[in-house]
């Protein structure tokens, strides 16, 4: 008996194991978004294939005897709730809700079971349909049956650079919480950069340059202003080249989503780069969403087009 467990176990492991290698070189091939498909499809294990993802957020694949390889929460669809509200915890976890209201459903209590035994898990985090950021190795810490709900942890794979200045010291729980922290601003700072480029059809706004590798979700207002919220109303896809523009007040945007290109600027006589990336788009006006909640706030682009009139 404690031969067949043992090699239960360690099954467990190795397509454990395989599935961090097989996301850590998808990761470097394709960057830290991956699409949906890829993830659904899998790696080879041993001759059968194992999805990394299902239907549902607690996934166990068919070759895993009793517990989940991943939790996923879906993406955001823009102007509709969250299908599962994931959030943080004041304390800076990851609340991860269960499956439904009954806590004894098989796969809230295969998520509890993995997380009593400290099996290591994957937290994919839908960035918008069909591209998901994946966070590994994660683990549930703690479970809260009235709040129908577990906590999730995440762990380094190395230690970033962060951590090597400010939490080379923190260990255990308190590195976990760090790490936590750490990774809910990637998710929140990947998640708006999607959400607008995808409104804008991977398209900068002022030129329409379709490369999304190039394109930011640039903020109207700041990050740090009160309003400077990553939403959005307060979002704009913009190229490199004009998110640099725009942040440096050389190139406005007025309410009226006309642009205003600095008046210095445009004056400069300089090769063909400044006539046709920025002089020659005074006076155009920006392209933006067709629906009305996916476009930028007009009264946004007042008080940072304010800014832009100072700047000058
Ligand atoms: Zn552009």
């Amino acid at each position: 008996m404690s031969r067949s467990l043992g090699g239960t176990g360690d099954l467990d492991a190795r397509v454990r194991t395989a599935a961090f290698a097989f996301l850590t070189e998808q990761t470097g091939l394709h960057g830290d978004t991956l699409p949906r498909s890829l993830l659904a499809e899998g790696f080879l294990f041993e001759g059968q294939r194992v999805p990394l993802l299902g239907p549902q957020g607690i996934f166990k694949p068919a070759v895993l005897l009793e517990l989940p390889l991943s939790i996923t929460t879906a993406p955001i669809v823009e102007g509709r709730d969250r299908p599962y509200a994931d959030e943080f915890s004041p304390s800076g976890l990851l609340i991860y809700r269960y499956r439904g209201t009954d806590p004894q459903h098989r796969d809230n209590v295969a998520l509890r079971l993995a997380g009593q035994r400290g099996v290591p898990l994957t937290y994919f985090f839908g960035l918008v349909p069909g591209e998901y950021l994946a966070v590994w190795p994660v683990f549930v810490s703690g479970d809260d049956p009235d709040a129908l709900a577990f906590t999730v942890e995440v762990e380094a794979k190395d230690l970033p650079w962060e951590m090597a200045r400010d939490g080379a010291s923190l260990v255990g729980e308190g590195r976990r919480r760090y790490i936590t922290q750490l990774t809910r601003r990637r998710l929140h700072q990947e998640s708006f950069r999607w959400r607008v480029i995808r409104a804008y059809q991977g398209r900068c706004a002022v030129c329409r340059l379709r490369h999304t590798e190039l394109l930011d979700a640039a903020h109207i207002l700041p990050d740090g202003h009160p309003r400077g919220k990553p939403i959005l109303p307060n979002g704009l896809a913009l190229c490199r080249l004009h998110h640099g523009a725009f942040d440096a007040h050389i190139l406005g945007i007025r309410p009226d989503l006309v642009i205003d290109i600095r008046k210095d600027v445009l004056a400069e006589p300089d090769g063909p780069m400044l006539r046709h990336g920025l002089q020659g788009f005074h006076g155009q006006a920006i392209h933006v969403p067709r629906p009305a909640e996916l476009r930028p706030s007009a009264e946004l682009l007042a008080m940072r087009y304010e800014l832009f009139t100072k700047a000058g």
